[in-house]
């Protein structure tokens, strides 16, 4: 039974149908009986937990966004909530799914022919094929609109890639990759679903991340790399439309983000409950109250602005500068928010047992990937200004 998140403070949930709440609470159950508990020491060790795709994936959380795939109908609201209950247990099992489900799927699902969509993406959403999403690059991260140095050169009915990506999320164990390299002719970005078993294809784990532990990203080398012109996204034309997938999954980020503010303060608040000091709980001094309020407050804010941009996909009506301000904005909040929430344990607040020194240091990738809060603004920034001040 699905029972309403005390930090949903203005209620949010109550615009999911029983369906999704039901759907929501399986999801709960899952992350509370075979995640939470292992969540800390696979952040230590730097691993992921065995058989974890398999198991989200019998959760749905890969199928409920695609047409090919949903088990029910559902809501863009719903599918924030699955972000923020993911990352409320541990952020990097959010990056987990948000580059199988977003990232990987949500590139065939958005620049595929219906028949790549048909092929790939039940086989992903049932965990059978791990994808990854390969666009930036050793020399080309913010600016990967225009300084990709991968290139496809077409040979008849193939492809030929070649270059090299860096912090490719899951790229040490994907199936396949997603790469987007720019086509050597008309200088356009295009997508190719490459098997990773792909003569020329290598990938190496990045090593001694302080942030998101669990999450395996790697270093990609593309030497001489064949694929059928049957394996490139049919509808990725240029980088507008790898941006099409991105303007979704900067919003799904933003909703982890305060699945990540979430994790923290429900920590923060059963610390603050129990910790006595000068004969009494800290829970019952002032100051620590306003460290739980200003948190709760950023927590509250976020959700109403995440909400309104999940509806807005569901109406049509979402652009670019809505996710990318989403996505700005809530995770500079997060970033306040597991400080304070840190902050409220006092030296414990770094120890990894009472979990928010976890979410205080993932904090820092959220913020950072998808687009930094510099990319974002920019995103905003033209929009309303109606000058592009990227360069
Ligand atoms: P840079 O672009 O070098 O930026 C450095 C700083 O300069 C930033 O503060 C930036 O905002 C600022 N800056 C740059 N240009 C400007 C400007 N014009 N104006 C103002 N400020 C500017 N990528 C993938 O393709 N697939 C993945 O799965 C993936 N997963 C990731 C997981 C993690 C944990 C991390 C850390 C990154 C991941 N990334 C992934 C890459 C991520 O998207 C990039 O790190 C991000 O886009 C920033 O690029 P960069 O790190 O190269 O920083």
């Amino acid at each position: 039974t699905f029972e309403p998140l005390a930090s949903d403070f203005y209620g949010y949930e109550t615009l999911l149908t029983d369906e999704e709440k039901g759907a929501l609470a399986a999801l709960r159950s899952y992350l509370e009986s075979e995640v939470k508990p292992v969540v800390n020491g696979h952040w230590e060790k730097a691993t992921h937990p065995d058989g974890i795709m398999k198991g989200l994936a019998g959760t749905g959380a890969f199928s409920f966004a695609w047409d090919e795939t949903r088990p029910f109908e559902n809501s863009a609201v719903f599918r924030g909530f699955v972000a923020l209950e993911l990352a409320r247990v541990d952020a990097s099992i959010a990056t987990l799914v948000g580059v199988q489900n977003g990232l990987a799927m949500g590139s065939i699902s958005v620049t595929g022919s219906p028949e790549q969509r048909a092929e790939w993406l039940p086989r992903m959403a049932s965990g059978e094929i791990v994808g990854a999403f390969g666009l930036t690059e050793p020399t080309s991260g913010s600016d990967s609109a225009q300084g990709l140095r991968t290139t496809a050169t077409r040979e008849g009915d193939e492809w030929v890639l070649n270059g090299s990506k860096r912090w490719i999320g899951n790229a040490t164990f994907s199936d396949i990759t997603v790469i987007w390299a720019k086509d050597a002719e008309d200088g356009q970005v295009k997508g190719f679903i490459v098997p990773t078993s792909t003569p020329g294809y290598s990938a190496t784990k990045i090593e001694n991340k302080q942030s998101l532990r669990i999450v395996q990203n790697a270093d990609i080398t593309l030497e001489g790399v064949r694929v059928p012109e049957s394996l490139r996204l049919q509808n990725a034309n240029s980088f507008r439309d790898t941006a099409k997938v991105l303007r979704l999954t900067r919003a799904e980020v933003a909703w982890a983000a305060v699945g990540n503010s979430v994790g923290a303060y429900e920590a923060a608040l059963r610390y603050a409950r129990e910790r006595v000091q000068f004969g009494k709980p800290i829970a019952s001094h002032q100051l620590v109250q306003d460290l739980l309020v200003k948190s709760i407050g950023n927590i509250t804010a976020s959700l109403g602005m995440v909400v309104r941009v999940s509806q807005m996909l569901d109406d049509g009506t979402q652009k670019d500068e809505h996710s990318a301000l989403a996505k700005a904005y809530t995770t500079a909040r997060m970033r306040e928010t597991v400080a304070w929430c840190r902050e409220a344990l006092g030296g414990n607040g770094i120890v990894l047992d009472y979990d928010v020194a976890r979410h205080f240091a993932d904090a820092e990738a959220l913020y950072s990937y998808e687009g930094t809060r510099e990319m974002n603004t920019l995103i905003v920034g033209r929009s309303i200004t109606g000058f592009a001040a990227f360069v």
